[in-house]
């Protein structure tokens, strides 16, 4: 048996090939997971920086769904959970910064009340909000919508691209008119068929988190990682070893062949060697799994039409008296487009208190923020060096924050391609390409399929070891 892709979807897939929370038996599979990373992790990753750890990607994951507290529950580190400390945000409007009121669903708002307090909204969005309430716009909905078609059109367009997208469309660095409710945020295509007051139905849906409702409403909303949520794949891949499953990173896999008339039905190769396996878990990014797979059925092919985002985070370590921020909250969120004394729109997306949110970061003489930049149709930071980007973030930083000099340390990290976007038709892709990869004896995780984040991403992982763990019972050839 054989994976492809050591990411956390690559990983999860390993786990419950070898025996899930119950460990080995005696009918466990001969497991090998290949990763072209040096290390194994993907999208999640730590640093050493301003003399702590820090996560390079990832820093934290929903509480609320179950796949990834499960796992590290069964890999025995319940005791390096750590809840999120702050709770809230503030949004960039109008050139003011104005907290998010609470009881928001996902960033869509669940009364006209709630925006009372936010001054930068203009008294056209409040008025879009009461009509909602009180005389909602109707809206015929087929299978599936944008987000931001049922957003743009029930609340209007200022509530659609200054409020609801600085927060959704930021979780997968896409757009509100690219992204299809059904895939990304179901509870919304839900509460629009229901045909009159979005704000009301969304209210009455109770406390959501992206993706399937597979969630539980108590506790903690977030955790993160004392080692930092990128120590996670490496207990993965240390438990994995004790199991007998043999990683080798730092190799990709340049080609996938089926060999029906021989002992096993595939051969994995990389650029030194080839493995038989009797079945395959697919564990790479959509278009890496089009282009190995894709000769095999147009179906898989199709997998390669799935566009990916790229994004940038830039992390600063700054005296604690060098700057001022607001009292609470995570964060800074900006709309795109937001117009600023510089070179045209603002870059930066979100701005994170990294040390406000995870305590294990906090000391007494600095802070941690992080500024994300980028989306699938913003590339700008892809043009410029990495001291380039770091001035240009620290310009607008001096904006949002009202002054930010002289950080002590600041590290670019760049994450290409690695944010999969689901547009309307995306359930179909993958419905497509799973049938069409069963029948060869291959199962595909990632988050490409079941969702973006570190939960869903483990969820599809063991979904797929399971499928893999199926098909070792039938023929392939
Ligand atoms: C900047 C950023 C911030 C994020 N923040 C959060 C967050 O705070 N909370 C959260 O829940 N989620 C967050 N996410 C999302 C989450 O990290 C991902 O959804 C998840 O880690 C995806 O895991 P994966 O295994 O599916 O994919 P990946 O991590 O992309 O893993 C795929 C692996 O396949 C390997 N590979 C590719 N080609 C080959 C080949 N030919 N041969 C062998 N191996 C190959 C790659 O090297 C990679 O390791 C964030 C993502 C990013 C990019």
């Amino acid at each position: 048996m054989v994976v492809v892709g050591g990411g956390i979807s690559g990983l999860s897939a390993a786990w419950e090939l070898s025996g899930g929370a119950d460990g080995p038996s005696a009918s466990t599979p001969r497991v090998e997971l290949i990763e072209d990373g040096a290390v194994v992790g993907g999208s999640l990753a730590t640093t050493h920086f301003a003399g702590r750890t820090i996560d390079l990607g990832a820093d934290g994951f929903l509480a609320r769904r179950p796949e990834a507290v499960d796992l590290v529950r069964e890999l025995g580190c319940d005791d390096q959970l750590e809840s999120i400390d702050a709770s809230g945000a503030s949004i960039w409007l109008r050139g003011a910064l104005d907290e998010l009121p609470t009881g928001l669903a996902l960033g869509i708002p669940t009364s006209s009340g709630q925006l009372k307090s936010v001054r930068g909204l203009s008294w056209r969005a409040r008025l879009d909000a009461q009509r909602d309430e009180h005389a909602p716009v109707r809206m015929k909905i087929g299978d599936d919508a944008t987000i931001g078609e049922i957003v743009r059109t029930k609340l209007g367009r200022e509530l659609c691209y200054q409020f609801v997208e600085p927060m959704l469309g930021g979780i997968q660095a896409g757009r509100v008119d690219d992204l299809s409710a059904k895939s990304v945020f179901p509870a919304l295509l839900e509460a629009a068929r229901q045909g009159g007051s979005l704000m009301r139905a969304m209210r009455a849906s109770g406390p959501i988190a992206p993706g399937p409702s597979t969630t539980t409403n108590t506790g903690p909303t977030f955790y993160s990682l004392l080692a930092g949520v990128g120590s996670l794949p490496i207990e993965i891949a240390r438990h994995l070893r004790e199991r007998g499953v043999v990683i080798r990173t730092g190799v990709a896999v340049t080609a996938l062949r089926r060999t029906p008339s021989g002992n096993y039905p595939w051969e994995i190769d990389t650029h030194a060697t080839t493995t038989p396996a009797d079945s395959v878990v697919m564990a790479t990014p959509a278009p890496v799994t089009a282009r190995l797979l894709g000769a095999n059925d147009p179906a898989l092919a199709r997998l390669g039409n799935v566009p990916s985002a790229s994004a940038a985070m830039v992390t600063f370590s700054v005296a604690r008296d060098a700057v001022q921020l607001s009292a609470s909250g995570t964060g800074i969120l900006v709309p795109l487009g937001t117009a600023w004394s510089g070179d045209g729109s603002m870059m930066v997306t979100a701005v994170t208190f990294l040390d406000r949110k995870w305590p294990h970061l906090r000391r007494d003489d600095d802070v941690l923020l992080r500024a994300h930049v980028g989306r699938i149709d913003d590339l700008r930071w892809t043009e410029m060096g990495d001291e380039q980007l770091i001035a240009r973030v620290i310009d607008e930083l001096n904006v949002l924050l009202g002054t930010f000099t002289s950080p002590n340390d600041a590290l670019v990290q760049r994450w290409p391609n690695a944010l999969p976007q689901y547009y309307v038709g995306h359930e179909t892709i993958v419905s497509d390409a799973r049938a069409a990869a069963a029948p060869l004896g291959v199962a595909l995780c990632g988050n490409a399929y079941d969702g973006v984040g570190i939960p869903a991403s483990i969820g599809s992982g063991r979904r797929a070891g399971r499928e893999a763990l199926e098909m070792l019972h039938f023929s392939y050839r």
